[in-house]
């Protein structure tokens, strides 16, 4: 632990070495902090009473202004693959961990403030965040959640009533917006680059330290050496009895498995850069993310990503494969891991990415089996017609399958195909008829019950969370709560506020800042 040489605050930006973390104390100014979202749901598993929220305290201590009491702050010193190039220590620059939370059913969730102020990994930047990016993650997190995939979770959203100087969207119109502070809870914020970057620095040694303590905290049903058997060459019957082997292979499956999940709703991260790879297969850090809505396989919802579009919606099963290779790679290095491990490890990824994204497809049309010739028709006409990929699934469940396909089939697409050709009727018909052969055996009520259960009526699009952006910024929350109630039952009809929150996105909707980020937020 290296203290600062004028003596004032240990969060001075260096190269932290030889250590995963650096202690901190959260450092932003808050001037008037209220807290003005949190989630239930998140207190629920802290075990935290909902009465808590009302203390007089609470936007002080979750604004980072004022200690929790037996808190252990620290900065984790991560590094990462930025864009496909090694960036070298990143860290947390502006996150800081309060520390764990055990709860009854001995879980541990690390609490974490984001935009609490500078740490030792703040490198030219500020450690703060501003409203319009804290929104987004605090309803992403629990947007998200809500629809079943793995996700860091956010307890609450905080104002802090500073005002914190960003550069709108690179163009040189520097402004000011209102800070804020969201806290995030995950079982873990390990990632790729915890253990890249100390495989960097040749110290293979923390690599193992660490990759132990993950076992131990993170994995403890991975079996034993001598009971684990890995069959990792099915021709010759080698197998190892590796752990970390069995660990890699565990979070190989788990990444594919989460990748799988986000391209069966439409969900583009924007950001898959290596230090953005939870070990745990969760979803983290949502800065400029998007839901697809005129389906397009090349959506990128991040601008500093174009003209590369490395990270658009169709790449990312590809990324999160050379994300694994990175990790597998920082494992070998650190002798951890065999090159034939390694290479188990991606075929694990591969296979496991197959057969889940089949199946999350075949749920959503309804069926059975999966069909590729079916399923890639569709993607292809669903992008010729840049029909919107959440409201599409919706009406398909209404379409009468019992009947043969006539033009009279096509009513209920009517509002995600309007004004479509002839020959583009004709197009449509043709997939039906397939759909309808690959449905029989199937009634269109238990089609439609089936396909409801999995295909959202409700996903935070973009320019939903930037109405309630708005809302906040003039000091209204109510449209951030209600989002939050909204997302909390994705696949309930809602039909109270399904004309406000189901509806396709108005033109302003496709306006750069509202479907299109940057990173700097
Ligand atoms: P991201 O692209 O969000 O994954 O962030 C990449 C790196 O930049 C991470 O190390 C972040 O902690 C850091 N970072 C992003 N925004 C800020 C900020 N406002 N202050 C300090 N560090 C930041
Ligand atoms: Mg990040
Ligand atoms: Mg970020």
């Amino acid at each position: 632990r290296e203290l600062p040489s004028d003596g004032t605050s240990p969060n001075f930006v260096r190269q932290v070495m030889k250590a995963c973390y650096s202690r901190v104390s959260p450092s932003a100014k808050v001037k008037d902090p209220k807290l003005v979202a949190w989630s239930d749901s998140v207190a629920e598993l802290l075990e935290l009473d909902p009465a808590e929220f009302k203390r007089e305290d609470f936007p002080l201590i979750f604004s980072g202004g004022k200690e929790l009491q037996g808190s252990e702050c620290y900065a984790q010193c991560y590094g990462g693959h930025q864009f496909g190039v090694w960036a070298g220590q990143l860290g947390d620059g502006r996150a800081i961990t309060l520390g764990e939370a055990l709860n009854s059913k001995n879980e541990r969730w690390e609490l974490q403030l984001k935009g609490a102020g500078k740490t030792p990994y703040s490198r030219m930047a500020d450690g703060l965040a501003v409203l319009r990016s804290s929104v987004r993650e605090f309803l992403c997190s629990e947007a998200m959640h809500h629809l079943g995939i793995p996700t860091t979770r956010a307890l609450c959203l905080v104002t802090t009533g500073d005002d914190v100087l960003r550069d709108m969207f690179y163009d040189g119109n520097a402004k000011m917006e209102p800070g804020a502070v969201v806290c995030r809870v995950a079982p873990s914020f390990l990632r790729f680059g915890s253990y890249q970057i100390h495989a960097a620095r040749e110290d293979s040694k923390l690599v193992r330290l660490l990759a132990d303590y993950t076992l131990k905290y993170h994995f403890p049903d991975l079996p034993d050496e001598e009971e684990l058997e890995i069959k990792i060459n099915e021709q010759d019957g080698q197998i190892s009895k590796n752990k970390y082997a069995a660990w890699f292979v565990k979070v190989a499956e788990s990444t594919s498995c989460l990748v799988a999940m986000w391209q069966a709703v439409g969900f583009t991260h924007g950001v898959l850069n290596t230090d953005n790879m939870s070990v745990l297969g969760l979803t983290i850090d949502y800065g400029p993310f998007g839901f697809l809505d005129a389906f397009d396989p090349k959506y990128t919802p991040n601008t500093t990503d174009l003209p590369g579009r490395r990270y658009c919606f169709a790449n990312q099963p590809d990324i999160g494969l050379w994300n694994i290779l990175q990790f597998g790679n920082t494992l070998m290095a650190a002798g951890l891991l065999t090159q034939e491990e390694l290479q188990y490890g991606l075929n694990r990824y591969a296979d496991t990415f197959m057969v889940h994204y089949q199946q999350n497809m075949t749920k959503k049309l309804g069926l059975k089996e999966y069909n590729k010739d079916l399923t890639s028709k569709l993607l292809s006409n669903l992008a010729f017609d840049k029909v919107d990929y959440t409201n599409f699934f919706r009406a398909l469940a209404s379409v009468n399958l019992t009947e043969p396909i006539t033009e009279d089939t096509l009513v209920p697409l009517k509002s995600v195909l309007p004004d479509i050709s002839k020959e583009r009727k004709k197009t449509w018909m043709d997939w039906l008829s397939l759909y309808r052969e690959k449905a029989e055996g199937i009634s269109d009520e238990s089609r439609k019950a089936a396909m409801n259960k999995v295909n959202p009526k409700y996903v935070l699009r973009n320019y939903l969370c930037q109405s309630a952006i708005d809302a906040a910024e003039a000091g209204d929350f109510s449209e951030v709560r209600q989002l939050l109630e909204v997302m909390k039952r994705p696949f309930d009809e809602q039909p109270e506020v399904e004309k406000k929150y189901a509806r396709l996105p108005p033109t302003w909707a496709y306006r750069p800042g509202v479907c299109m980020l940057s990173c700097s937020s």
